[in-house]
């Protein structure tokens, strides 16, 4: 069995990820890449994450073809693999259709820098993404023109969000971070005041990440949740 590993990992995740809250029944998917194999292990399509087995995990290339597994991709199987694809480190990624961020997307808001904190995401604006229909080539396109910013996360519109990182515990923490961002956001939008942190602030608090923790190798922003 090819990426026994990553298969066990997604498993273990897709079941946090709905025990966290962060989505709802079969929505958002999660995969992991192998730069050596040049695959993705991917969650399968539309099964509840309680059933769902490291077997069913589908192997694939970033072309979009079925390398091992019997059973149908994630539909977002393209736009997981834009994220590989763009050039800012990504070895996992985590899709959700979590509450704070989905309603920004319902907003048509990006992430912006009301706390710090988004200086996970390796950038002080998370873009959003215009709507596409969902599991389209359209929406991967839309997505990979978005990354070229090196935003490690992205909202996409009227849909949900995405976090990327070199692990899956590190684009899990995104994940998390993210949502806190967007709620914060979402508070101050409904109180009617917020402040959006400068260029300059943000890229300090950037640097202050790389050393952020008890073991940083420094070459990425960790957050509080993914150390
Ligand atoms: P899948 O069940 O096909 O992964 O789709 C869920 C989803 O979130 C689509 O955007
Ligand atoms: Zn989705």
């Amino acid at each position: 069995m090819m990426m026994k590993t990553a298969r066990e990992q997604i498993v273990a995740y897709c079941s946090r990820m709905a025990a966290d809250g962060l989505t709802l029944g079969t929505a958002g998917n999660i995969s992991i890449y192998d730069p050596e194999l040049h695959c993705m292990a991917i969650s399968p399509s539309g099964i509840p994450y309680s059933e769902t087995d490291p077997k069913d995990v589908v192997i694939m290339d970033l072309d979009g073809n079925i390398v091992e597994g019997d059973r149908k991709p994630s539909s977002e199987y393209a736009l997981h693999s834009v994220f590989y694809k763009a050039d800012i480190g990504a070895c996992a990624v985590v899709h959700t259709h979590s509450m704070y961020c989905t309603t920004l997307a319902c907003m048509g808001e990006p992430l912006r820098a009301v706390h710090y904190a988004i200086a996970e995401a390796g950038t002080d604006i998370i873009p959003l993404v215009p709507y596409h229909t969902f599991g389209t080539p359209e929406l991967a396109q839309a997505a990979s023109e978005a990354l070229q910013t090196k935003s490690r996360g992205l909202i996409l519109a009227n849909h949900g969000m995405c976090a990327s990182g070199d692990s899956l515990k590190s684009a899990y923490g995104l994940a998390l971070t993210m949502e806190w961002c967007a709620q914060v956001q979402w508070r101050c939008l409904s109180a009617g005041k917020m402040n959006v942190l400068t260029g300059e602030e943000m890229a300090v608090a950037m640097e202050h990440y790389k050393t952020y923790g008890q073991k940083s190798d420094g070459t990425h922003p960790r957050g509080y949740s993914s150390v």
